[in-house]
């Protein structure tokens, strides 16, 4: 993959996006809300949709020249509800926050209450975090996962929400490498006469293929991103009942966006229609197969996961047992100089902090994409053991970085 036309006119952004592309290649990429997305989504995403002012919806725009526009973006909700079965989606939203953004904006007022999971046990900054507006503009309290099992706390919850009497309650998360029970936490909000908004941003993929239960029909908001799990390109997608249809839309467009990402919209509809695909649904599952099989390689190194295992895409890897003195940074900056690319992530029940947290994160849907199966995952999972056992040893990192190299290459990207 090269960037012909780019070096033409700009020599430097084209080392850049090639830097980028070999960088891919070259190391694992194992961030766990990030993927490769096909190339197809690639040339949708760079066509000259990226110059069109669409803003409206299809067959309501404010400007003219709309009809490839809309055509491209009613196909991409026409799959999204094949996908995903919700009676009303929008697929505007730039990212997964606006389209969190898009829901708080719609259903509450400054000041109401938002009950969330706390960033440290694995919730989001756009979930009440004070850094983001949510923290700022609304009324933020946070439920945890259980200390001593890893899982949801959902007698907890009940518990807080009874008392706290929230007008929302936000599920889905960034670190939870368990199966989510929707209904139980519409249940707490039925309880206490709160909306329930499912944020299914990382797990958009393994909803869509059927390998995660969905909240759809559940939840009465559901919001994704559309570049994680499901490979579709950067962006965001909010899904709810024709009962909040016309709120939803209008808080996407003109109440917090204004012209539509096109060209990404293009992106999505390509990626939704690889979704569909019966390949697409092997693919979800083999990304759980391969998180089981690194987590089992993980533990069995005498590594301690947060839950002791996973059900979806991800593990959390809480080095406080097995490796006291070594910080997730320590341990982040090692493995990248080994060619392995993941996050230095929040534990429950964190004694460090965010900048310098106690674990490690890390996902198998890039991996899986460029072809890694069980064996290569368990593999990376001794490979991973290695460094962390001694990050300062050159030696060793050397060591990984050639097989690393070589996992690479018998796994090609973009070739
Ligand atoms: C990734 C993520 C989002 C959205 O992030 P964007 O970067 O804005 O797309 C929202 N919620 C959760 C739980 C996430 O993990």
């Amino acid at each position: 993959m090269n960037h012909d036309q780019v070096r033409e006119v700009d020599p430097a952004v084209a080392d850049a996006l090639e830097g980028e592309v070999d960088r891919q290649r070259e190391s694992l990429q194992m961030i766990a809300s990030e993927n490769h997305v096909s190339e197809a989504v690639l040339d949708a995403q760079g066509s000259a949709l990226t110059n069109k002012y669409a803003e409206g919806y299809p067959g309501e725009r404010y400007y003219g020249g709309c009809e490839y526009a809309d055509e491209v973006e009613q196909l991409a909700i026409d799959r999204a509800a094949e996908l995903f079965g919700a009676e009303h989606i929008n697929v505007q939203p730039h990212s997964g926050t606006q389209a969190n953004q898009a829901v708080y904006f719609a259903m509450v007022e400054p000041g109401d209450k938002i009950l969330s999971l706390d960033l440290t046990h694995g919730g989001h900054l756009s979930h009440g975090h004070p850094a983001n507006f949510t923290g700022q503009l609304y009324e933020v309290e946070q439920y945890e996962v259980d200390p001593e099992t890893g899982y949801l706390d959902y007698d907890g919850l009940a518990d807080h929400a009874a008392e706290f009497e929230p007008d929302i309650i936000v599920s889905g998360y960034s670190a939870y490498p368990r199966e989510i029970e929707w209904e139980r936490i519409q249940t707490v909000a039925n309880d206490v006469d709160a909306l329930h908004l499912a944020d299914i941003a990382h797990i958009t993929g393994l909803v869509a293929a059927g390998v995660h239960p969905s909240p759809v029909g559940v939840a009465d908001f559901v919001t994704g991103s559309t570049h994680k799990t499901i490979r579709s390109g950067r962006g965001g997608i909010v899904m709810t009942s024709d009962e909040y249809a016309d709120d939803i839309d209008a808080a996407v467009f003109p109440g917090g966006q204004g012209g539509p990402l096109m060209h990404n919209i293009a992106g999505k509809a390509v990626g939704f229609k690889e979704a569909l695909e019966p390949s697409f649904e092997d693919y979800a599952a083999r990304t759980i197969a391969n998180a089981k099989a690194l987590g089992e390689s993980l533990s069995e190194n005498g590594f301690s996961l947060v839950s002791g295992g996973t059900d979806n895409h991800l593990v959390l890897v809480d080095l406080r047992d097995s490796h006291p003195d070594t910080t997730g940074g320590d341990a982040e900056e090692a493995l990248e100089e080994a060619g392995i690319v993941l996050n230095g992530n929040t534990v429950p029940g964190e004694t460090r902090s965010a900048f310098d947290p106690s674990g490690i994160r890390a996902g198998t849907p890039g991996l899986t994409t460029r072809g890694f199966d069980e064996d290569d995952c368990r593999t990376v999972g001794d490979l991973i053991t290695r460094v962390v056992d001694s990050p300062d040893d050159e030696a060793v990192i050397e060591d990984v970085r050639e097989e690393v190299a070589v996992l690479c290459e018998e796994n090609p990207l973009y070739d």
